[in-house]
Formats: structure tokens, C-alpha cells, sequence
């Protein structure tokens, strides 16, 4: 393994999507600018935003900003629940390219398995996909059943998966069905949403000189999970972005999963109401 945030795994239709990016979630619009820019500036290629997270443009601006070639950048971005439905997620699509002010987006996820809706949402992912307007096609929040569902009828397979993954949430079932099936799982919440107090992880990180961020980000990457860390600090950035120059044991990796607990910080996508 080199020594490089631009790291990246190759999704199921050839397209290379790094390993390591950059969560936005709860950031506002100008923030979002200014965190985006600092990331690529501190080595970043890949960033995760949303239609509701409410900061497409600012994303936008970041990457303008960044000086980065659009083409070496990886934007991910999601239709939210409200706009599921063939006519709505084209619709809706169209507005966050707008808003990023991009002509192609690299990965377009439906956001949550919204009952009823999401394989018509998907239609219109497929056509975006043919049309050449989005380079890849995925799901977020989809449990083994929906996957199943979806793919039932319907001709792309998702490239990914992006669903809650950290050491107190270690999803195995869902990673195996993944694996099996070509499908990239993506860590959200991959910091427990900053809850990182955790023994185990400090000792591990103590014998490296990492801190327990670090542990887990690099326990993501040797669990080939793709993780999109969220900070708005740019020292954070450069502390969660260095975690390609060391590597952790076997029995290390084991016992950072053997913390789970099928503990969720955000929603469960069998029982959501938004
Ligand atoms: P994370 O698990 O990434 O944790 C973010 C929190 O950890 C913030 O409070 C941040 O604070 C803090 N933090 C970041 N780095 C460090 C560090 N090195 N040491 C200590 N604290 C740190 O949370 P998110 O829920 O934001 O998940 C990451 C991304 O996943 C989101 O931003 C979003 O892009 C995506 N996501 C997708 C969902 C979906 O449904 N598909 C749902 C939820 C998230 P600070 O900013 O102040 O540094």
C-alpha cells in the first residue's frame, strides 16, 4: 500500500473512487466552501455531500476554489427521500447539478429505502447512468433486503452501499452479501459521531502514535470499507486523511470488531419515518 490519500478501490463498473473522503453532513453552506477547499488542499479528492444536507453550492464553490481539475475530484451526492419517484429524483438531480455546478457527478446515491419508491428512483439512477450524466450509480441505508429487492428487477447493480459502519456497528452480514455480490460498502457516522472514547482503541493507538480516529479510519480501509470522515477543522482533515502510512495486525483488526454492538447513532433503515 503507498503512502497516498488518493488510495482508491475500483467499483463494480471500473470506475476508481478513493478509499478516504470528506463527510459534510451538518455543515452549513459557507462553511461547506471553505472546509471543501481545505480539504483538497490538505490532499482530499473525494467529497460526500447531500440534497438535504442543504450545501451543494457551497460544495460547489469549495471545488471551484480548490484550483483541483474537476476531473481528479470524486463528488458524491444523494436524492433525498421527498424527491423519490422517476420524474421527481430526474428533477431533482438537475437541481443539485445546478447547485454544485458540475456537468457530471461521479457517484449518485438514493438516500434512505423509501417503501413504495425506490425502485422507481432507481429507474431514473439507470437512466442518468446510460445518459452519461452521473459515472455511477448507488444506494444508501439498503439492508440486505432491500438490496435483494432492488436488484430483483432492475439492470445496474449499485456500485455501493453507504450505510452506518464503525466499531460499535460492524454490519457483517451486510458486508459479506455485498462482497458477494460486487457491491462497494461505504462507512457513514465512520467517528461514531465523535464519540471515540474508547480503550481499546487508545491502546492500539498508542503503540502506533495514532489517535483513536485514526485507528478507525485505517481499521475501515483494511476492512475495504470506503470512509468519508466528517471535520470542518483542517488539522482534523490532515490527522484523518494520514492514515496510509502504517498498518494494523490481524488480531488488532479483530479486536477493533469484536467492539460491536449493533449500536446505531443515526436511524435504522428497517424503521424510519422521514
Ligand atoms: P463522523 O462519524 O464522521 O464524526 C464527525 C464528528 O467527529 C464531528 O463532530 C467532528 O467534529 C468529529 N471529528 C472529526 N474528526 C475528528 C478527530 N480526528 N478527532 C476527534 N473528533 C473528530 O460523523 P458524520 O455523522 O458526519 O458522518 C460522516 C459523513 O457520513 C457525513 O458528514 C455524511 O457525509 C455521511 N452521512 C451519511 C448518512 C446517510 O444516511 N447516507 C448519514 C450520516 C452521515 P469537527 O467537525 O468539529 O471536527
Amino acid at each position: 500500500m503507498t503512502n497516498a490519500i488518493t488510495e482508491h478501490t475500483v467499483l463494480n463498473n471500473g470506475v476508481k473512487m478513493p478509499w478516504l473522503g470528506l463527510g459534510v453532513w451538518q455543515v452549513g453552506d459557507e462553511e461547506a466552501a471553505e472546509a471543501v477547499a481545505a480539504a483538497i488542499g490538505a490532499g482530499y479528492r473525494s467529497i460526500d455531500t447531500a440534497a438535504v444536507y442543504g450545501n451543494e453550492a457551497g460544495v460547489g464553490e469549495g471545488i471551484r476554489k480548490s484550483g483541483i481539475a474537476r476531473d481528479e475530484l470524486f463528488i458524491t451526492t444523494k436524492i433525498w427521500n421527498a424527491d423519490q419517484g422517476y420524474d421527481s429524483a430526474l428533477a431533482a438531480f438537475e437541481e443539485s447539478r445546478r447547485k454544485l455546478g458540475v456537468e457530471v457527478v461521479d457517484l449518485l446515491l438514493i438516500h434512505w429505502p423509501v417503501k413504495g419508491k425506490y425502485k422507481e428512483t432507481w429507474r431514473a439512477l439507470e437512466k442518468l447512468y446510460r445518459d452519461g450524466a452521473v459515472r455511477a450509480i448507488g444506494v444508501s441505508n439498503f439492508q440486505v433486503h432491500h438490496l435483494q429487492d432492488l436488484m430483483a428487477d432492475s439492470e445496474v447493480v449499485p456500485v455501493i452501499n453507504q450505510v452506518e459502519y464503525h466499531p460499535l456497528l460492524t454490519q457483517k452480514e451486510l458486508q459479506s452479501f455485498c462482497r458477494d455480490k460486487g457491491i462497494q460498502l461505504e462507512a457513514w457516522s465512520p467517528l461514531m459521531q465523535g464519540n471515540l472514547d474508547n480503550e481499546t482503541l487508545a491502546e492500539i493507538g498508542r503503540k502506533y502514535g495514532k489517535s483513536p480516529a485514526q485507528i478507525i479510519l485505517r481499521w475501515d480501509i483494511q476492512n475495504e470499507v470506503v470512509t468519508i470522515p466528517k471535520t470542518v477543522n483542517p488539522t482534523r482533515m490532515v490527522e484523518n486523511g494520514s492514515v496510509f502510512d502504517f498498518s494494523l495486525t490481524a488480531e488488532e483488526v479483530d479486536a477493533i470488531s469484536a467492539l460491536n454492538q449493533n449500536k446505531r447513532f443515526g436511524p435504522d433503515p428497517d424503521n424510519f419515518n422521514f
